[in-house]
């Protein structure tokens, strides 16, 4: 079997899906409509689906004659809040909405996956599970609800993907080991007392505080971190709420950040550092603290050995795998890959004959080489061959 033909077969499918997915983008955990076509595809293709599973995800289970393993391969479906600026026949027909990270490729791959699969009941062999998932870019994650949902209870081993418009087209990063930063971001309420300039001596002051409290939090990761174990503390906003009261003291401050690390349990041990630090010099200083924590997501780990031997059975079929450091940005398959072991590759997405395609991701013109979709099918068929 030549899994470039197969992929090759799926072109005009994949850009037709991708093209109507394009136009048609809904924000997070509002994937009505994109749900409704994952659900009528599926249902076309005979892929009985899970029921009870929460919001806009979808999970379509194709079970084997012969038996095998659990495998899961998730999509995420949602689109930005972003006005598209390409201009593109097929550019979104909703204002102030777009794919601009590139999940309706994502959720187009996964489609046409379903698709050859269903249609070829010899190469099935134990149980795959379709996630098409909602709500990747906005916390809590639609990961963590498919997760809570039990859906990976009985999966061996889990599946994704992402477009990569840093990378060539033609390319895919297998890289076991981390692949994107836990992210959390935190607030820090100060609360003192105020009072007039004039009566200094009276009060207790937030400003100063909070500015110790930033100056100590941006002091604290080398003295926290290994220093290759990647972490960034960023504080992004202090506020007394005042404005152009010049001669009032504040009597309080709430500053606000995030924090990012490659290893899950840096993150949790310096979240911890940053309330401590937080909370002693407020005391110090008979200021009252309250910390508050927004978990984001954690971060996502490839399993080392499976990664490595999915990459030699990429090279094996002629595809050109290679590894590259991980990103500190974040992405909710983490919450399956603490569950069950996996890998989540980058495929890469810029073709450098079409200047548009370096566009980076978020951007209101970002704007993939199609051709990303036919390899990232070939990295999937290669992967479900690899693990049946
Ligand atoms: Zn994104
Ligand atoms: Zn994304």
């Amino acid at each position: 079997m030549n899994i470039h033909e197969i992929a090759e077969e799926y072109r005009e499918k994949l850009v037709s899906y991708r093209r109507y997915l394009h136009q048609n983008p809904e924000l997070s955990f509002e994937e009505v409509h994109t749900a409704a076509w994952v659900r009528e595809h599926l249902k076309e293709l005979g892929i009985p689906m899970v029921e009870g599973v929460r919001g806009n995800s979808t999970v379509g289970v194709l079970k084997g004659q012969q038996p095998g393993p659990v495998l899961l391969f998730r999509a995420d479906i949602d689109a930005l809040p972003i006005t598209e600026e390409n201009d593109l026949e097929f550019r979104s027909k909703v204002p102030g909405i777009m794919h601009a990270c590139g999940h309706d490729a994502h959720t187009t791959v996964l489609m046409c996956m379903a698709d050859f699969l269903s249609k070829h009941p010899e190469l099935v062999k134990g149980t795959v599970k379709f996630v098409f998932q909602q709500g990747e870019e906005q916390t809590p994650g639609g990961a963590k609800l498919v997760v809570e949902d039990g859906i990976l209870d009985d999966v061996d081993y889990v599946f994704s993907w992402h477009c990569a418009p840093e990378i060539e087209v033609g390319t895919v990063v297998a890289a076991g080991g981390p692949r994107s930063a836990s992210f959390d971001n935190f607030e820090i309420y100060i609360e003192g007392k105020g009072g007039h300039a004039s009566t200094q001596s009276h009060a207790i002051d937030v400003t100063s505080t909070g500015a110790l409290v930033v100056t100590a939090l941006n002091q604290l990761i080398p003295w926290t971190v290994e220093p290759l174990d990647s972490t960034t503390l960023i504080i992004t906003h202090m506020n007394t709420g005042q404005h152009e009261l010049y001669n009032v003291i504040p009597d309080k401050m709430v500053i606000e950040g995030n924090v990012r690390c490659l290893n899950n349990e840096t993150a949790e041990r310096i979240i911890k550092r940053i309330q401590e630090v937080s909370e002693q010099i407020c005391a110090a200083k008979n200021c009252k603290c309250r910390f508050v924590r927004l978990p984001g997501y954690p971060a996502l780990i490839n399993d080392e050995a499976l990664t490595d031997r999915l990459s030699d059975a990429l090279k094996r079929n002629g595809i050109h795998a290679i590894t590259t450091p991980p990103y500190m940005i974040g992405e909710d398959f983490a919450y399956y890959l603490l569950k069950k072991p996996g890998t989540y590759f980058n495929v890469g997405s810029y073709n450098p004959e079409k200047s548009e395609t370096a566009c980076l991701l978020h951007n209101p013109n970002f704007c993939l080489d199609e051709s990303v979709m036919v390899y990232a099918m070939e990295t999937l068929l290669v992967t479900y061959l690899e693990m049946v």
